[in-house]
């Protein structure tokens, strides 16, 4: 286990799931990943993927173990799919309070989707104004660093 500082493991539910201090219906792990289902979820079946390290979100997750999560989250799903049938899936993942994220300790979240669900997104989408689709994009790329 590693964490940020003993303090966010004492306030990480998460946290406190993975060392089986706190209940879930865990559906799979291993070494690196642990899945369950979400407490309040938006669907039936909707489950969350975590990595057993906290990390607060993707952006401070390593990439190796991301690239566990992400395998993990695809067989999670590919269970889901096939035992509850949906009629589609969201794989989402919330990043700060702006993002609705509520447990700062990253996951991803597959929710099964299902065709009256009354669950939606609804973007109000907004305009680029005359040049500043490019001022944007000049501000992105100067920063990926690969
Ligand atoms: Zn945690």
């Amino acid at each position: 286990m590693l964490f940020n500082n003993y303090f966010s493991y004492m306030n990480c539910i998460f946290c406190q799931i993975i060392e089986k201090k706190a209940k879930a219906e865990i559906l799979y792990e291993n070494e690196h990943v642990i899945s369950f289902l979400d407490i309040r979820p938006v669907n039936l079946g909707h489950a969350l993927v975590i990595p057993k390290n906290h990390y607060t979100n993707f952006l401070t997750i390593p990439v190796n173990e991301l690239d566990e999560i992400i395998k993990v989250t695809q067989k999670i799903t590919s269970a889901i799919f096939s035992s509850i049938k949906p009629d589609g899936f969201n794989i989402i993942t919330n990043n700060g309070v702006a993002a609705g994220q509520s447990v700062f300790h990253f996951h991803f979240h597959i929710i099964p989707r299902f065709d009256e669900d009354n669950f939606a997104f609804r973007p109000i989408f907004k305009n680029y104004e005359n040049n500043s689709m490019k001022d944007f994009s000049d501000k992105i790329r100067i920063e990926i660093k690969l």
